[in-house]
């Protein structure tokens, strides 16, 4: 079989591959980030602590305090810069930066923190982004305050030197997603092929419990197709064959005449006999017609509002004759009865009906055309006193050129496919046939409608 792909198919394992990774960078990134913020917190803790210790220290060893001689302090450490501000903000000690240097420092947060809450944290970028400045300040007896900071590695830093951790782990778990998503998507997608390989066990196939109302409609589906051609491959042979056997007959009369063989007498009786058959071509001819016609209509018929009461009289009037003929007689009964439908399909409905109740009857018997409303339907009834439908065949009756008795059928002029159309023109409009019958007594076929709602 062809493979057929259109140009909107997205391939599953593609899709599924990139999500995967999409998914994966994104988890890697997230959990970077977070993990990052929290160690950071956790450093920055633990710089602010020691800070707090080594000023505390200073505090207690009181180099800082009013007798001694602040300018003769001499700290020589690398890490630590020490500084002591006078209650004025004016820098009085700094063990880095020489004093004449430095401007006022009361707007530094951790240093107004320490003059109004005792002490003061602070953590400023430095000049490269790379390092941070941590700050401690402690407000002393005198009303000094000492501040201790120290520089250390940024958040930036921190971050930037796990960069090539970070992207190592990134090829990683994605090589790890784009197999696990090849071996997913096959696996998945492995009972869909089945499926799609072998339509006639999809029963069999084990698949998957959201998938089961997906594979019940392309089973229904498939079955309906397979009926479908059974049905219009039967129904291609039975047209061959109704169609046949009136066109042999006709071939058969008109070649006797041709051959000078049928005696002066005979050949009123051949043209007869000739006329009958054609009449019974046109009339076979025209239900399929109208059959094919019913089968291919896409659209709803055109519907308007009908009283079924009205048409069933003017049925009644059209079977006039072939009532007398058939020596039955019609009686109509019963109310308007107002229903949404098509007006030429409900004469086509009650007219086969009725005609089916002529054709079946007995000579003096009796037609019942009965309609009426009831609790918001309306109901079509013919009934009538004739040779009724024996039980088993009354399911079939509506089936395409399905007769009870072939000959009599023929010889009343039916093609065995008036209730096919009646059917078919029902279901059309939602209605649904009901059929009671005794053999020897009579039949009854009702039509019900949903009534005309304004
Ligand atoms: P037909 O053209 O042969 O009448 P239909 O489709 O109208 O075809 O009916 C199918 C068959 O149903 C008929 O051949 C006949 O045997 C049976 N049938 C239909 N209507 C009646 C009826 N009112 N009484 C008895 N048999 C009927």
């Amino acid at each position: 079989m062809m493979k057929r792909q259109k140009k909107n198919d997205v391939p599953l394992k593609g899709k599924i591959n990139i999500r995967f990774v999409f998914v994966t960078v994104i988890a890697i990134l997230i959990t970077t980030i977070l993990t990052t913020i929290v160690f950071y917190q956790l450093f920055k803790n633990e710089i602010m602590r020691d800070l707090k210790a080594y000023t505390n220290v200073l505090k207690s060893t009181g180099i800082f305090s009013e007798e001694s001689e602040i300018s003769d302090v001499h700290l020589d450490n690398d890490d630590l810069r020490i500084t002591l501000i006078s209650a004025d903000g004016d820098v009085l000690y700094d063990n880095v930066v020489p004093v004449s240097v430095m401007t006022n420092h009361w707007n530094r947060p951790e240093i107004e923190d320490a003059f109004t809450k005792g002490e003061g944290y602070a953590v400023r970028l430095s000049e490269t982004i790379n390092r941070s400045t941590f700050y401690y300040a402690v407000l002393m007896e005198d009303g000094c305050v000492l501040r201790v900071s120290k520089e250390s590695d940024s958040i930036w830093s921190v971050l930037l030197s796990g960069v090539p951790y970070l992207l190592g782990i990134m090829f990683l778990l994605t090589l790890l997603a784009v197999m696990l998503s090849h071996y997913l998507t096959k696996s998945i997608v492995k009972p869909i092929e089945q499926m799609a390989s072998d339509m006639d066990h999809l029963d069999d196939i084990p698949s998957y419990k959201e998938m089961r109302p997906f594979i019940d409609t392309i089973r229904k589906q498939h079955e309906d197709i397979l009926q479908n051609a059974q049905v219009r491959q039967e129904f291609t042979a039975n047209v061959s064959h109704e169609l046949k056997t009136p066109l042999t007959s006709i071939s058969g009369y008109s070649e006797l005449i041709e051959n000078g063989m049928a005696a002066d007498g005979d050949i009123r009786r051949f043209a007869s006999e000739i006329h009958r058959n054609s009449n019974r071509l046109l009339t076979l001819i025209n239900d399929i017609i109208r059959l094919s016609e019913l089968d291919v209509m896409e659209d709803a018929p055109a519907m308007e509002k009908v009283d079924l009461y009205e048409i069933a009289q003017t049925a009644v009037d059209m079977l006039a004759v072939n009532a007398e003929k058939h020596e039955v007689t019609i009686n109509l009964k019963g109310t308007s009865g107002y229903v949404m439908a098509n007006r030429v399909m409900m004469e086509e409905i009650v007219y086969n009906l009725t005609d089916n109740a002529i054709r079946y009857n007995n000579r003096n018997g009796r037609v019942y055309l009965t309609v009426c409303e009831k609790e918001g339907k309306v109901l079509l009834a013919v009934r009538d006193t004739g040779i009724g439908i024996p039980e088993e065949h009354r399911e079939q009756i509506f089936q395409r050129f399905y007769r009870v008795d072939k000959s009599r059928s023929k010889s009343t002029g039916g093609t065995g496919l008036g209730l096919a159309i009646v059917k078919h023109i029902a279901a059309q409009h939602g209605a649904e046939i009901s059929i009671e019958s005794e053999v020897g007594k009579g039949t009854e076929i009702t039509v019900t409608f949903e009534a005309y709602k304004d």
